[in-house]
């Protein structure tokens, strides 16, 4: 057990880009003065480390597997804290391992493999959600679970997703969609917001960036719809969704493709309007790039620019004319 002082230490240690101080008064609850040092976002697509959340390396494999089929025990890469980006708000965002996708730009090869992430118990990852929530509470904010891909551990995710919402906190997932039918209603019913990566919309481009097939995301999507609508599973506090896009040059930028990707998105307000509040289109950047070149990995995008801000826009305006509000 390590003390509060020595635990901002380490999340400071962790952060290296240095620390804001947040002073919050009234937490949401109690109107009592909330003081914290937290790290200030890195740029990068995952945390820094498991700072402040103790892992647990002292089991067999055997008694891994068992603790992870329970839900008991997850494969986390790192967490971090963030404030408006992954959702509303100050976010506690936890990387998963894990994914069955190879998009040519991922951002987080590191996190494909299972096996690669440090075993932590939900209770400890709990520990540290429930340090925050004031913080969450005062912010509109609340935690995302991302990776990687957090629905290949469903069955950790449906835990941590219950045990948030039980202390109250606003429960983000951001998922490529294609184990979408890992999701279970509970799961579902126990999600606020969805932050649905659509990769690509035509199933050719869909498979070449990810080696996928695109359909499983599609049918995921208009789920998220249908099953907030009178007599679906979500229709007590149906699901928001906020759809992403990367925008590749060369890859994912053809006017075709972002028609369909729009299309889709505006399909999914057709079944249940509202459903998808904000649709995100994120010019592709290299930062991601070295970390293959560190794991051996061969990078296929070396020689791709980013996009032009002009492009961007011209992007945006094709959501934004199927009345999508884009950023
Ligand atoms: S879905 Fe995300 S984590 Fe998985 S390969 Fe694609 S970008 Fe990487």
């Amino acid at each position: 057990m390590i003390n509060q002082e020595a635990q901002e230490r380490r999340d400071a240690e962790a952060a290296h880009e240095g620390l804001h101080r947040v002073v919050m008064f009234g937490d949401g609850h109690s109107g009592t003065r909330v003081e914290m040092e937290l790290p200030t976002a890195p740029r990068r697509r995952t945390g820094s480390g498991m700072s402040g959340v103790d892992v647990v390396d002292s089991l067999s494999h055997q008694e891994r597997m068992d603790l992870m089929r329970q839900g008991l025990l997850g494969s986390v890469h790192s967490w971090e804290l963030v404030t408006a980006v992954d959702g509303p708000g100050t976010r506690m965002t936890v990387f998963m391992n894990g994914c069955p996708l190879r998009c040519l730009y991922c951002h987080n090869p590191d996190t494909f493999q299972m096996r690669d992430g440090e075993p932590v118990m939900a209770e400890e990852l709990m520990k540290k959600l429930k340090r925050y929530a004031p913080i969450f509470r005062a912010s509109g904010g609340g935690v995302t679970f991302s990776g990687g891909e957090c629905l290949q551990q469903p069955a950790f995710l449906a835990r941590m997703l219950r045990s948030a919402q039980e202390l109250g906190i606003h429960t983000c997932i951001d998922t490529s969609g294609y184990l979408g039918r890992a999701l279970s209603d509970d799961m579902l019913r126990d999600t606020d917001l969805v932050l649905l990566d659509i990769k690509s919309g035509d199933p050719d481009t869909y498979r070449r960036v990810t080696g996928r097939d695109l359909q499983p995301t599609i049918d995921f999507a208009y789920r998220l719809a249908r099953e907030g609508l009178p007599g679906g599973v979500d229709q007590d506090k149906p699901v928001e969704v906020w759809v992403r896009f990367v925008l590749v040059p060369g890859l994912t930028d053809d006017l075709d493709n972002v028609e369909l990707v729009a299309g889709y998105a505006a399909q999914m307000n057709q079944i249940r309007p509202g459903t998808v509040s904000r649709v995100e289109v994120l010019p592709f950047h290299q930062l991601g790039r070295d970390k293959w070149a560190a794991l051996g990995r061969h990078y296929e995008l070396d020689d791709v620019r980013p996009p032009q801000p002009a492009e961007t826009e011209a992007v945006r305006d094709i959501l934004r004319a199927k009345g999508l509000t884009t950023f």
